[in-house]
């Protein structure tokens, strides 16, 4: 079991891998994360402090993303990493 915790509410909870949303969350991060992916399809050459501030979210959200794999990094612009 690994202790994580809840990038959206901060609680620790325990999971059987290392995640960063808690069962209660998880929701909010699927509907955060289709927002981005739909920004990256519409402008695919963005770096991620144009996506930062085009979609007002931290970097350290897209780090985390990159961190967890669903985004990458690919000459300096952040991609979907192709499935
Ligand atoms: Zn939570």
């Amino acid at each position: 079991m690994e202790v994580c915790v809840c990038k959206h509410c901060g609680k620790l909870y325990n999971s059987r891998i290392k995640s960063t949303s808690c069962r209660e969350c998880a929701y909010k991060d699927i509907a955060r994360f289709q927002i981005v992916e739909k920004f990256l399809l519409d402008h695919p050459r963005s770096n991620a402090i144009q996506l930062s501030a085009a979609l007002d979210i931290k970097i350290q959200e897209i780090l985390q993303y990159i961190d967890e794999g669903r985004l990458v990094i690919i000459n300096e612009k952040v991609q979907i990493p192709s499935k």
